[in-house]
């Protein structure tokens, strides 16, 4: 079983490290616990030790966990991807959406958020290197979607999101990382107001912070290995 508030802990620490160098200050990266195909014990041990945002990737199982937790004031960020024909349920229980790549999903999500609840957080999820294999928008079409985005009165469009290329090169994670970030600074100096950097991961974080990640997604190094 792995301790999951020493890894907290130790994962804290991690991310205080990395910020240390480039002159970041430790709260402004949150550190969202990636809790996919583990179970709600997880989750109770990692809330128990302070943990309040968590991140999912299938929608039965974060509306599954949702109703198990939902006495707890925990923070949903849905991070995976999301089909049209499930999007009434991440409107209903996601506090979060870092997903969103098309206009579709987005005018869905704002039209079937419920009115007693405040806007639906997203973030934009940006194509890097644009690999086939994965979804996202492509830089070139990155503004018209933000565009359409903001003006969507249910969604709140806080930032980006990536997935880099996997590669172990520091130099080469930088600079993927570092294409996100410009990407949202040119959206800020044409008058967006985005705050967010959803990136980095297990294998690179030092490198996401280093280029101004504010929210981390970290699973196995907390939770252990997925079954
Ligand atoms: C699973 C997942 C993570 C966490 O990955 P680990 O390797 O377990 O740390 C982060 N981001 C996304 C989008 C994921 O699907």
């Amino acid at each position: 079983m792995p301790n999951i508030p020493h890894n907290l802990q130790t994962i804290g620490a991690e991310i205080a490290e990395c910020c240390k160098p480039v002159n970041r200050a430790f709260g402004h990266v949150q550190l969202l616990a990636v809790s996919k195909r583990h179970g709600v014990d997880a989750i109770k041990q990692a809330y128990d030790a302070g943990q309040r945002a968590f991140g999912e990737n299938y929608v039965q199982e974060l509306v599954e966990k949702a109703q198990a937790l939902k006495s707890l004031d925990i923070e949903w960020h849905f991070i995976g991807a999301l089909q049209s024909n499930k999007s009434k349920d991440i409107a209903d229980i996601a506090d979060w959406v870092h997903t969103i790549d098309r206009l579709k999903i987005a005018r869905r999500l704002s039209e079937q958020r419920p009115a007693e609840l405040p806007p639906l957080n997203v973030c934009l999820q940006l194509n890097v290197n644009n690999e086939e294999s994965k979804s996202g928008v492509g830089l070139s079409e990155l503004e018209a979607l933000a565009e359409a985005v903001s003006k969507l009165p249910n969604l709140k469009l806080r930032g980006l999101m990536a997935i880099p290329e996997a590669t172990h090169d520091e130099a080469t994670q930088r600079a993927n990382f570092a294409l996100v970030a410009a990407a949202k600074d040119t959206l800020n100096a044409k008058g967006y107001e985005l705050d967010t950097l959803s990136m980095g991961m297990s294998s690179d974080m030092p490198a996401a912070i280093a280029e101004g990640a504010t929210i981390v997604r970290i699973g196995t190094a907390i939770f252990g290995a997925r079954t």
